[in-house]
């Protein structure tokens, strides 16, 4: 039997590949980056900021905070369920409970922002990591506490980095409207310059 092929299907059907490929490449997406105490105390947060300047990337956002227990429980709710032996300590060590008690949170925004920063960080354990990565780089496993102190925070992925923006960040303290915000009337007291 002779199979001849439809060519205007057949392109269309290419075309919907290439296109798919090209938007799957090149997607816009926002991330998660939070330079965490041992990152600040040993004077890394510039260091940080150009190796990160690498992925060519948009800052949309940026604080420097004290994380309460709740927030930090919170960011690590899946580490929860994934490695529970190594929660307690990962939300101590971003409470500050091992260097200072503070870091510096970003938003990052462009093309394939997540996988880029997380390329840029490199692996969880910094002995595993690239050592031209920023874990690489600067990490170092405590061998008191077996945390691994790798310096840096990115998003996993772009669920999660949803998930973990609208968890530090307000929509008001963004540059852009990266997500879907709803206007609400705010009541009870709050703290305004006197
Ligand atoms: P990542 O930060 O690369 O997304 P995880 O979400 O798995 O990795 O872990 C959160 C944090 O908990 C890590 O960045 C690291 O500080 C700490 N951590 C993870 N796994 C271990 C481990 N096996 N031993 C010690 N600390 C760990």
């Amino acid at each position: 039997m002779i199979i001849t092929k439809n060519p205007p299907f057949d392109d269309f059907c290419d075309l919907c590949i290439i296109l798919s490929y090209t938007a799957s490449m090149d997607k816009t997406q926002q991330t998660l980056v939070i330079i965490k105490p041992d990152g600040l105390v040993k004077s890394l947060t510039g260091n940080i900021l150009t190796a990160l300047s690498e992925a060519k990337l948009k800052i949309v956002g940026a604080k420097i905070l004290k994380v309460p227990k709740k927030l930090a429980e919170l960011h690590y709710e899946e580490l929860k369920y994934k490695k529970p032996e190594v929660f307690p300590s990962a939300v101590k060590y971003l409470m500050g409970g091992f260097h200072t008690d503070r870091v510096l949170a970003l938003v990052y925004e462009g093309a394939n922002a997540v996988g880029n920063i997380r390329k840029i960080c490199g692996a969880t354990n910094p002995e595993e990591a690239d050592p031209t990565t920023i874990r690489g780089r600067y990490g170092r496993i405590n061998s008191k506490t077996g945390v691994f102190e790798n310096v840096i925070h990115a998003s996993e992925s772009s669920k999660q980095a949803e998930k973990e923006i609208k968890l530090w960040f307000q929509p008001e303290e963004l540059t852009e409207t990266v997500f879907k915000t709803k206007k609400i009337t705010k009541t009870g007291p709050r703290t305004i310059w006197a």
